[in-house]
């Protein structure tokens, strides 16, 4: 990769971040009068720890990296953001990302005033690196990957990606938020080999904390600095802080959910695909499935008339005809195959 100082915005280089009061004075004392806090209420009186480090021990326990390659955030949105607002410059760099992906890349960017380069993936949602690096010029910082993908729900060939870490000389993002459904390994452990690698991972998904917020970005502790540099002081807030603490300790819950997700996402394929106007049924490796139907947007609306919500695609890049469907609980999905066969007579 290119020098990372080369990559990096210059204000963002040159910047002198905010010193916060829990900064300069780490430990215990008999009193905190540093930081104009209020000393009853206790414990929410008190601000957060910014760079969350009991957390993040915690996290690396089980992640078995060390703690400076560990950026926590706002839901893995905060780092997406952060990605644009500390490598790319703003209407003058761009970024290239595989079509279609999860749409708060587009998003950032458009909202940081980055050109957002798509490269549509295959028909059967495969990657072709070539293609992507053919779409990079000498503005392209960054290139975001999503793995499992994000409406697709397949896994991108790890021979494709490795491609693009040994071709491109700027930042490649690996989104795994469905990591946990997925049979791969994580790219975390190729971190060492790869210093312009950022992977991202979340709470949101198999952890069950999506109202909770918390995203976990993993890198060189070069790129960590300057994501700790650029974010906001306090970001991450107690209350979070301390339930996913809590929430760590019971890993063996997580793995018994992924586990039952995963044997009911089995059922609901061979259940979907007894159903006369579902035509294909995309492969998965994550919580949900991308299903072809006759008519999506009547099918749609025929499950939301019967108050169930799935994801309409069809207007999406090489979904049309499909719904996204969530693998919900074994009641919910017991629902969901109950209604979709009434779903012929209603017409
Ligand atoms: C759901 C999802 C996330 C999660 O974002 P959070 O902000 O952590 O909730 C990230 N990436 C992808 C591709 C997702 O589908």
């Amino acid at each position: 990769m290119a020098d990372l100082t080369s990559l990096v915005r210059k204000n963002i280089l040159a910047l002198k971040p905010y010193s916060c009061a829990r900064d300069e004075f780490h430990g215990e004392a008999s009193a905190f009068l540093d930081a104009n806090e209020n000393p009853f209420n206790n414990p929410y009186n008190r601000y957060p720890d910014p760079l969350q480090w009991k957390l993040k021990e915690s996290i690396t326990a089980k992640k078995k990296v060390p703690s400076t390659h560990v950026f926590l955030g706002n839901g893995s949105d905060e780092a997406i953001d952060l990605v644009f607002r500390v490598f790319c410059e703003p209407a003058q760099d761009n970024v290239v990302a595989i079509a279609p992906t999860y749409g708060m890349y587009e998003v950032s960017a458009d909202i940081n005033q980055i050109e957002y380069r798509k490269v549509h993936l295959n028909d059967d949602f495969t990657l072709n690196a070539k293609k992507l690096l053919a779409a990079t010029d000498d503005h392209t910082k960054v290139i975001f990957l999503c793995s499992p993908n994000n409406p697709s729900g397949n896994l991108l060939d790890r021979h494709e990606v490795l491609h693009v870490l040994e071709n491109f000389g700027g930042i490649v993002v690996i989104d795994e938020a469905y990591i946990d459904f997925s049979p791969e390994t994580s790219w975390i452990e190729q971190l060492r080999h790869f210093p312009n690698l950022i992977v991202l991972q979340t709470f949101s998904k198999a952890w069950g904390l999506a109202g909770v917020r918390l995203g976990m970005a993993f890198a060189s502790p070069e790129i960590i600095l300057l994501f700790n540099k650029v974010k906001y002081p306090y970001n991450v807030n107690i209350l979070t802080q301390d339930l996913v603490l809590e929430h760590l300790q019971f890993e063996s819950r997580k793995r018994a959910w992924v586990e039952l997700l995963l044997k009911e996402r089995e059922r609901l394929i061979s259940d979907l695909l007894k159903i006369a106007y579902v035509k294909t049924i995309y492969p998965s490796s994550a919580n949900f499935v991308l299903v072809k139907v006759h008519d999506a947007n009547a099918v749609y609306s025929y499950l939301v008339e019967k108050s169930i919500v799935v994801r309409n695609r069809t207007n999406v890049i090489l979904c049309e005809g499909c719904l996204r469907i969530t693998v919900g609980s074994p009641d919910e999905n017991n629902l969901l195959i109950k209604v979709l066969k009434t779903y012929n007579e209603s017409l």
